[in-house]
């Protein structure tokens, strides 16, 4: 069979980023298994970055092949096309995870690697308030500031002081003040090529016990509320949030339990797709256009994806 034009491009950028990666560069890597939905294809090229000095070579095989990047935190906000992500994604789970807790000034600094809600049960233990709502948020501190991660009438930006921020573009690697990184409900000014190294946290000192028992509260919140199984969280931003909520609107217009292959609206919360065990992330990807333009034509909300889409066409 002849091989495209863009096929020979693509291969081309390959090679271009694996040479200036060195032993770095794994090629063909499954990133779909590394997200929650546990489904999805493969990177062309994956990056476990072992130092904080490597993601200056990450940055040089970006500009030398001119391929994306993505960074994969906890995976639980990312969906990955079945046909895979063309780019370079990038890990820095096995660097990023110390934390240094300052009791004396209740501020903390936190890998990006770190998980959010073993972050929230080790503050509550040593007496540090302002991060219970973390408890039920299955994602990494890095994955937390880009989007904003929030929940029980909290989020990042309510503790969050400044990230250490190490620029793709440009090889920069700065401090930039919370104020400067442009949060938004679930959602921030980052590009895809500025990764969060770490974050420093304002929290206030208080009761173990009272911050213990709002941990129980949240976990026992969740699992009434919330499905298990393999999903990224509310798929859908809340139109008005505080007002009008996405899953009371795929309620309003019967999606309940609706199905699409092997994705399905979940029965227990209207706003988390599942996907079916070795299902289709495409799947996911059609189920949540169908729901959004039964939302749009039924009651006139727009419905804005929540879950970070990768490698889909638009
Ligand atoms: C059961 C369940 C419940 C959830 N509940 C909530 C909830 O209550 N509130 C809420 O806000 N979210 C919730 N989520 C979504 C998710 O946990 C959060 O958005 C979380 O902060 C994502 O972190 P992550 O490490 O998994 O990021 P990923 O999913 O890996 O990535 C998400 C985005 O962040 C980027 N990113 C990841 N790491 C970095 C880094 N180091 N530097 C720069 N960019 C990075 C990625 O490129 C991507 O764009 C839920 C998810 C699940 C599965």
């Amino acid at each position: 069979m002849p091989v495209s034009a863009t096929e020979t491009g693509r291969s081309d950028a390959v090679e271009q980023a694996v040479a200036a990666l060195g032993g770095l560069a794994e090629r063909d890597v499954a990133i779909g298994p590394m997200t929650t939905y546990r489904v999805g294809g493969t990177a062309d090229v994956f990056v476990r970055v072992r130092s904080v000095a490597d993601l200056h070579l990450v940055a040089r095989a970006r500009r030398a092949s001119g391929m994306p990047v993505l960074v994969v935190g906890r995976g639980s906000n990312l969906l990955v096309a079945d046909g895979g992500f063309r780019g370079i994604a990038v890990s820095l789970l096995d660097i990023a995870t110390d934390v240094v807790i300052d009791e004396s000034t209740s501020v903390v600094e936190a890998g990006s690697a770190v998980l959010l809600p073993v972050l929230a049960r080790r503050l509550a233990t040593v007496g540090l308030t302002g991060f219970e709502w973390a408890v039920g948020v299955p994602g990494s501190i890095g994955g937390a500031v880009r989007m904003n991660a929030g929940g029980h009438g909290s989020d990042m930006s309510e503790s969050l002081l400044d990230a250490r921020i190490v620029d793709l573009d440009d090889g920069r690697d700065t401090v930039v003040a919370s104020a400067d990184l442009g949060l938004r409900f679930r959602g921030s000014a980052l590009r895809a090529d500025q990764v969060v190294v770490s974050a420093r946290l304002q929290l206030a000192p208080g009761d173990p016990a009272v911050a213990k028992a709002a941990l129980s509260e949240i976990v026992a919140w969740r699992r009434a509320m919330q499905p298990g199984g393999q999903n990224a969280g509310s798929v859908f931003v809340n139109p008005v949030p505080g007002e009008v909520s996405a899953g009371q609107l795929v309620d309003e217009v019967g999606l309940r339990g609706f199905r699409h292959g092997t994705a399905s609206v979940s029965d227990k919360h209207a706003n988390f797709i599942q996907a079916d065990e070795g299902g289709s992330a495409d799947d996911v990807r059609e189920l949540m256009r169908q729901v959004a333009a039964r939302v749009r034509a039924e009651t006139g909300y727009d419905l804005r994806s929540e879950i970070r889409l990768v490698g889909f066409e638009s």
